[in-house]
């Protein structure tokens, strides 16, 4: 039994935790180009709350890209129409939001294959991918590289998910962590006690403050991997 156990957790390490973590460092260790650009990106999407955001966005002439689940997409047609209308980018974060690092081969292989395909059939054509929280395996690692597909991280969270926090300290995150080439990792779906509405109120207050500081806002098919 003990064998079996300890067998089981050598495959976790090997084909899921190690290639994961050592992937997200790389990202999050190498120096970026600090230009005067911010990337605003959106995880968990499309929801109810995205609409209200398109048109926030909309107000303040800023682009920004969408991770979208490709089910959620699937079930929001218009609002991908309209992201692509208003000029932002779409990229995916995954079919229906599992943990890659708890997926074997078959399912994984299913998922990125089936994501692809949605997002296709709504008119998008993927080149950059973000994999739910940041998690991986080796499997889908090779194959993102094999299908040409971009992994992207992020430089700035602002816990904006968590059920308890405010759209003044979201705010606060933001403008005290971004510094000039970063990637800020912002969710307008899922999270806890609906977090994208004050992900919203957060963002209400901080793009005109990021537009008075003189940053301008980029799409990650700009960021300069
Ligand atoms: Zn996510």
């Amino acid at each position: 039994m003990l064998i079996f156990i300890l067998c089981l957790l050598l495959i976790f390490l090997l084909y899921a935790f190690i290639p994961s973590y050592i992937n997200k460092q790389k990202f999050f260790n190498k120096k970026h180009k600090n230009e005067n650009a911010i990337y605003l990106t959106f995880d968990d999407g499309p929801s109810e709350y995205t609409e209200e955001l398109l048109d926030l966005l909309k107000k303040y002439d800023v682009k920004a890209s969408f991770f979208c689940v490709a089910n959620f997409a699937k079930e929001r047609p218009e609002l991908i129409k309209k992201m692509q209308e208003e000029g932002h980018y779409i990229a995916l974060h995954s079919l229906r939001h599992k943990n890659f690092m708890l997926q074997g081969v078959g399912q994984t292989k299913r998922d990125l294959e089936d994501s692809i395909k949605i997002m296709k059939e709504l008119g998008v054509d993927i080149k950059y991918y973000r994999a739910p929280w940041g998690d991986t395996n080796f499997y889908l690692l090779q194959a993102l590289k094999k299908k040409g597909l971009q992994l992207i991280y992020w430089h700035v969270m602002a816990e904006d998910w968590e059920g308890n926090t405010t759209k003044d300290v979201i705010c606060q995150k933001l403008l005290s962590r971004t510094k000039g080439g970063d990637i800020i990792c912002l969710h307008d779906g899922r999270g806890e006690n609906e977090a994208p509405f004050r992900t919203i109120q957060a963002l209400k207050m901080a793009l005109p403050l990021f537009l008075e500081k003189g940053y301008e806002f980029k799409t990650i098919d700009e960021y300069e991997i």
